[in-house]
């Protein structure tokens, strides 16, 4: 469940007397910035001012608690839950009369309105499908439901990453179904920019929605919906199983299910916040990759991957700083000598694309290219590390 700010005081208050400041290294905004409020330490100590009743809550404040992009590298280097720290103070703003971020609160409003938060009809949630012939999801038919998140479902340029996705599990044998049109959204828009209680209630409905369709096991398209459907099951006691479609897709490339041709063209991985650091997924998607192509990493990757900056609203309130952050990702990338940036994430993917430099790429778009080309007389090699 999510905690406020009121309980999570003692941890500000070792931080205040700690304030070792080794949050300060990895943080994407800190160290675009250079400005102390805007890292852990700095937000840690202006949460506990406002609990102690020190000052007041002021634009600066506010600067503080949403310019950041939750992408959870300040917890890579501390025991206390910072990145829950900085939900719970947005959070905190709200209930003390903060108007939210004009750009939040039309999120927000769209989601309430249409379903996502992008304004876009309920009706179009399911065009992706059109062609596919996948079964809308219905009580005990189905054991594995692929759940595409808003973004890609309604976004037109992300709605090829979800037609490979589904090809790929439908050419490797696996039977699911969608919600089709009534596909909710999973709530982490409202989670991260602070409207819990917004995000509670769809969270509850989600999970009893699923529990009474009988699903046992839940893939995702988008990393934001895997942490946050994951969140949300367990927060409720479910059992329901939700892994993200690398995972799934993974298992099929290394049991040769899914034949690929290899490319010798040199490519790099961007590990998506809500797959990686936050999701624990590291692994699957490189193994894919490389099953694909030389992989070359960039000197931040893994736990240490940064942030592209689309994260918790910070691309819509503060784009400047959200480019930013892009620009910094795509120089690494290109850095490493690769052709192509891949990741597998409609927001990453979206984001990276916005600065020029490197072919920024989807992964299931790629392996469904490569896969095709491999049924044409190619053997898999097996997955190696370059
Ligand atoms: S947030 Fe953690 S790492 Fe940063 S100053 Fe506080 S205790 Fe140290
Ligand atoms: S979540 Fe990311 S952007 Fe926010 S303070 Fe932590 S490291 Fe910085």
């Amino acid at each position: 469940m999510n905690n406020t700010l009121d309980e999570f005081k003692e941890e500000l208050e070792t931080c205040f007397g700690t304030s070792c400041g080794f949050c300060e290294r990895g943080c994407p905004v800190y160290q675009t910035m250079k400005v102390k409020t805007l890292c852990m330490k700095g937000r840690n100590r202006t949460m506990l001012g406002l609990l102690q009743g020190k000052f007041d809550i002021t634009p600066a404040v506010v600067q503080a608690a949403f310019e950041c992009t939750l992408c959870g590298n300040c917890d890579r280097w501390c025991s206390l839950k910072n990145t829950e720290h900085t939900r719970a103070f947005r959070e905190y703003l709200l209930k003390h009369g903060y108007e939210p971020m004009k750009e939040h609160a039309s999120l927000a409003a769209s989601l309430k309105n249409y379903g996502n938060p992008w304004f876009q009809p309920r009706s179009a949630r399911n065009k992706w499908t059109k062609g596919l012939n996948i079964p809308k999801a219905a009580p005990g038919a189905q054991d594995v439901l692929f759940f595409a998140g808003c973004t890609s479902a309604v976004m037109k340029p992300l709605v090829p990453s979800l037609v490979a996705g589904a090809k790929l599990l439908q050419r490797a044998g696996v039977r699911f179904a969608t919600l089709g049109q009534d596909e909710p959204c999973c709530g982490s828009t409202l989670l991260r920019v602070g409207q819990t209680e917004a995000y509670e209630d769809i969270a509850k409905k989600n999970v009893e929605r699923f529990e009474a369709l009988g699903v046992k096991r839940i893939v995702t398209a988008c990393p934001g919906c895997y942490t946050t459907l994951k969140k949300s099951l367990q927060d409720h006691g479910s059992k329901i199983e939700v892994v993200h479609i690398t995972k799934e897709i993974a298992d099929l490339v290394r049991s040769g299910k899914l034949k690929v041709k290899r490319s010798t063209e040199r490519m790099t991985y961007h590990d998506p916040c809500h797959l990686g650091r936050l999701g624990g997924v590291f692994e699957e998607p490189r193994d894919i990759l490389r099953a694909i192509a030389p992989l070359a990493e960039m000197p931040n990757h893994g736990m240490e991957s940064r942030c592209c900056g689309a994260g918790a609203g910070l691309q819509s309130a503060f784009p400047k700083l959200s480019r930013d952050l892009a620009a910094k990702r795509i120089a690494e990338a290109t850095s490493t000598g690769a052709t192509t940036l891949v990741t597998c994430c409609p927001f990453c993917e979206t984001q990276l694309r916005t600065v020029p430099g490197i072919k920024v790429a989807d992964l299931m778009e790629l392996l469904l290219s490569s896969v095709e080309n491999g049924e044409k007389g190619n053997d898999r090699p097996a997955p190696g590390k370059t």
